[in-house]
């Protein structure tokens, strides 16, 4: 059985008290109930070794929401994964659409960053998804496909065993617009025969891809319940304890 996994993303939201604190309302609410998923929290550079600190690591796993494409030196601003991992985060989300659109991350930035978060023994979860206008025009599947081809199918299955993807509909991130349960299933199914025919069906079998979009308590348990959704990825639902719980508990 692959992994479940309920992560969340805080984005650039939370100072450091706010997010020790909701960190500590997380962890309280799964400690009265253990996830049957794996829980992981994405948080800013700046909060990763205080959440580390105040999580209980066999409930809840830490992520950053970036790292460089570069090793170490003279990158003013830039946080190396190497930085990420001593400070006990497990994970790094990578190919976010916020990251691509925003900062310009191109396919062979994130093939960096990605080899460099699995040098350095982090976890990525990678990101991948379509505009509204790539859907209308029926292009999600081509779109995808590119992106996997382009950051992570340089991988070999070994270091690929170490990536989730994350399908994130761009037209349905922070909008209130989620994909239905069937519109995202049926392309869940194809990223898995995607990776089924580059690295073959077992890896693709073993590989956990999560939903993220506009999912919350009231449809989490309907997208979870379809056989190629193993999770998702939680952006401003994940900034409440109980909102964040709400979407763990679909699992239960
Ligand atoms: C995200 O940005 O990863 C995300 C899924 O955001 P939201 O849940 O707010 O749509």
């Amino acid at each position: 059985m692959r992994n479940k996994i309920v992560a969340g993303n805080w984005k650039m939201n939370k100072t450091l008290q706010e997010g020790i604190e909701l960190a500590k309302g997380v962890n309280d609410l799964l400690k009265k109930n253990a996830p049957k998923c794996t829980v992981i929290l994405g948080t800013p550079f700046i909060h990763l070794t205080e959440v580390v600190k105040t999580v209980d690591n066999k409930l809840i796993k830490v992520s950053a929401e970036n790292c460089a494409d570069k090793e170490k030196g003279a990158y003013t601003g830039e946080v190396s994964a190497a930085m990420v991992k001593s400070t006990g985060a497990e994970y790094v989300i990578l190919g976010h659409s916020e990251r691509r659109g925003y900062y310009g991350e191109t396919y062979e930035i994130l093939k960096e960053k990605v080899q460099l978060a699995l040098a350095n023994g982090l976890k990525v979860i990678f990101c991948i998804g379509e505009s509204l206008e790539e859907r209308e025009a029926n292009k999600q599947n081509a779109v995808v496909k590119a992106e996997l081809e382009g950051s992570v199918f340089n991988l070999s299955a070994a270091e690929f065993a170490n990536i989730v993807i994350a399908y994130e509909p761009i037209w349905a991130i922070g909008t209130g617009k989620t994909a239905t349960s069937d519109q995202a299933e049926e392309i869940h199914a194809y990223i898995r025969s995607v990776i089924a025919d580059k690295y073959g069906k077992e890896v693709a079998e073993n590989t956990s891809i999560l939903y993220g979009g506009s999912c919350k308590a009231s449809n989490a348990k309907e997208l979870f319940a379809k056989p190629d959704i193993d999770g998702g990825l939680i952006g401003g639902a994940s900034l409440k304890p109980e909102d964040f719980y709400g979407i763990i508990e679909a699992y239960n």
